[in-house]
């Protein structure tokens, strides 16, 4: 139990991934930090529920091998990624179509261990510089007549020229640095994809909805800079899971901390500069405070800070005793014909996720939920997959308002973290509005509080190598 006395040099508000990985970050440093989480656990977004065996995701998260802050955040060590089938399978007309596969992948210079390993991020993609292949031999939906390639206009590629015209594209993105890439002209995500030359079956087929996918903005109006960040990571990594559920990234950060740091079920009523105020201990006196919730609690502990339009999220779990025969792919609709942004066969990606022989299919709809939400996504899921699916268990509809924030142009991937000597904040709000965001701000905050407390010293470094013990 906190004792209304209880003193520490940093009070952190909240235990989503950017509260946590800041914590880590200070204590490493040797600076006396409490974490104090509303919630009964840690996670806050990235939480991950247990039912019938089944690990249910409350976000459809979809992290890439190629987020660099998965590599460098310390406390994320123990983390495994699970990698989705390579590229992503787009159905159309009936049909599957695998797309966005690097050729010749290889581990790149500092990737921790082998694929699939335990204790080890999955290898980095390395930087995509040899030719594509051509167009791939369409996978036959389970229940279908197999088909051949057909590259008429309609299908989601295009003919061979636009496919090549895209592997172009895409290889010279993963090349692109990154101040390379945010000091392009801003604009919304739609239109730049519209003014790149591309031809509009390969912009609406292929990258309108895996960039949907991928920022859970189903209409584009994210800023391009943002998009084209996450386009290149597409095209330079994996898209993958973390194994056992979203939960393992703050799971980790966690367990990474001293004994009695995080202290859950406890909410904090108002913050100053050297206290904060909580609704189950009274006041807790501190050097600092640091404010790590959604941009809409933060708002309410910090009046006058912007919170801003958020994308709604809802994640449709179900099971089936007849597994779709897609086997680890990330499914798209490229013809846009239902609700179901994106879904997966999620336990053939971590079999962790489901009970030994049970099938575990994890679909995103990028909007609100409504009362037959689960029977239209049901319907579109029978489609993408070409089964019947009536006879499919729902496990869960979970519906998150406040998913992700809306980043439209211009947008700001660096706003402060230092509101005052002693008052800080850190989230996806001050930053790329997703976990690699989250946790560049938690970065970026802690270097601001080391500065401020005088204990400042390169980040990334935080933990020691190991010495070496004398035979
Ligand atoms: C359904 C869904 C889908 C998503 N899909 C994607 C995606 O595809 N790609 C992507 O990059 N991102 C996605 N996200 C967003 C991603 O999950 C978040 O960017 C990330 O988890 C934010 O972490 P955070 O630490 O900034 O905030 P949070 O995870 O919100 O953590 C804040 C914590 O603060 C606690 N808290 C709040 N108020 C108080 C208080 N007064 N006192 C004490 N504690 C408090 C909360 O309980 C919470 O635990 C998705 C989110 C959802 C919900």
């Amino acid at each position: 139990m906190l004792k209304p006395t209880y003193q520490a040099d940093v009070v952190v508000v909240g235990a989503g991934v950017a509260g946590l990985s800041a914590a880590r970050r200070l204590t490493s440093a040797g600076v006396s930090t409490v974490v104090l989480e509303a919630a009964h656990e840690v996670g806050g977004r990235m939480a991950t529920e247990k039912v019938d065996g089944f690990r249910l995701d409350r976000v459809g998260r979809l992290l890439s091998t190629a987020y660099a802050e998965l590599h460098v955040t310390p406390g994320l060590e123990e983390l495994v990624l699970r990698p989705f089938a390579p590229g992503v399978l787009l159905h159309s007309d009936g049909r599957h179509h695998r797309a966005g596969v690097q050729p010749g992948s290889r581990r790149a210079r500092g990737a921790r261990s082998a694929m699939g390993a335990r204790g080890a991020l999955h290898a980095v993609r390395a930087l995509a510089s040899a030719p594509r292949p051509g167009p791939r031999r369409p996978v036959a939906v389970p229940g279908r007549q197999v088909s051949v390639p057909r590259n008429r206009g309609g299908a989601p590629l295009g003919t061979a020229l636009d496919q090549a015209r895209l592997g172009a594209a895409l290889n010279r993105l993963a090349g692109t640095s990154t101040e390379r890439l945010l000091a392009r002209p801003e604009t919304t995500a739609a239109e730049a994809l519209h003014g790149r030359g591309l031809p509009a079956r390969t912009v609406d087929g292929f990258l309108r909805p895996l960039l949907a996918a991928l920022l859970c903005d189903p209409e584009l109006v994210t800023s391009s800079r943002t998009a084209d960040l996450a386009l290149r990571d597409f095209a330079r990594g994996r898209l993958c899971l973390p194994e056992g559920g979203a939960e393992a990234l703050p799971q980790s950060l966690a367990r990474s901390l001293p004994p009695g740091t995080v202290h859950t079920g406890v909410r904090v009523t108002s913050v100053s500069t050297t206290s904060v105020t909580t609704a189950e201990h009274g006041e807790l006196r501190c050097a600092a405070v640091l404010v790590a919730t959604g941009a809409r609690d933060a708002a309410e502990l910090l009046p006058g800070l912007r919170v801003p339009d958020f994308h709604p999220v809802t994640v449709v779990h179900h099971t089936t005793d007849e597994p779709p025969g897609t086997d680890a792919s990330l499914l798209l609709d490229a013809d846009r014909g239902g609700p179901v942004a994106h879904t997966a066969v999620v336990s053939a990606v971590d079999p962790s996720r489901a009970p030994a022989g049970r099938t575990l299919v994890t679909s995103t709809v990028l909007g609100p939920a409504t009362a037959d939400t689960d029977t239209a996504v049901r319907a579109h899921l029978a489609r993408l997959y070409g089964v019947p699916t009536a006879r499919w268990e729902t496990l869960a509809v979970r519906h998150t308002a406040d998913a992700a924030p809306v980043m439209r142009p211009p947008h700001d991937l660096h706003r402060p973290v230092r509101l005052l000597a002693g008052l800080y904040v850190c989230g996806d709000h001050r930053d790329g509005g997703a976990v690699q965001g989250a946790l560049r701000s938690a970065d970026r905050v802690a270097t601001a509080l080391l500065t401020d407390l005088g204990l400042n010293r390169p980040m990334h470094t935080a933990d020691p190598l190991p010495t070496a013990r004398a035979a």
